[in-house]
């Protein structure tokens, strides 16, 4: 059994499409094991994308990420990474393939409706990122 690390992102959920993406997740046979709404402050956004500290969009992204409320979830299954990032659709949505959450929900490269972990070690550190152990059912 693998977990993963989802975001609803502000764009998603300003939109009223948390519902929609929710929905996809459940009949996907995803289990959500952890499910919060919150803000990220701005240092919060800047740790999470760390990663992409360099790139010419992380001012932007930082100031996207932090625009207004998101949700944030654990999914967990067998190949759970596989089958978020799968349902989720390339980062583009312009690109992104018939039926995917970012195909139909994004707006474009940076506002794209969803976040979802690359790896197990990026959805480990992800997950403890927003979640205590505590908070995640088993
Ligand atoms: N992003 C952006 N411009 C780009 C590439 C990415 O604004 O050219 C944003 C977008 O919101 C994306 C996030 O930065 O989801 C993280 O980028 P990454 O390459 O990790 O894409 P993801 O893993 O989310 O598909
Ligand atoms: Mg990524």
């Amino acid at each position: 059994m693998e977990r993963t690390f989802a975001i609803i992102k502000p764009d998603a959920v300003a939109r009223h499409l948390a519902g929609d993406i929710l929905k996809r997740i459940e009949a996907s046979g995803l289990r959500v094991v952890g499910l919060r709404l919150t803000q990220l402050s701005r240092a919060d956004a800047e740790s999470f994308y760390a990663v992409h500290k360099e790139r010419p969009f992380y001012g932007s992204l930082c100031d996207y990420m932090t625009s207004g409320p998101v949700i944030v979830a654990v999914l967990a299954g067998e190949g759970a990474i596989k089958r978020w990032r799968d349902l989720m659709g390339a980062t583009d949505p312009a690109k992104a393939a018939a039926g995917t959450i970012r195909k139909d929900f994004g707006q474009n490269v940076e506002q794209n409706a969803t976040h979802g972990s690359d790896a197990p070690e990026t959805a480990a550190q992800e997950i403890a990122f927003f979640f205590r152990g505590l908070e995640l059912l088993p």
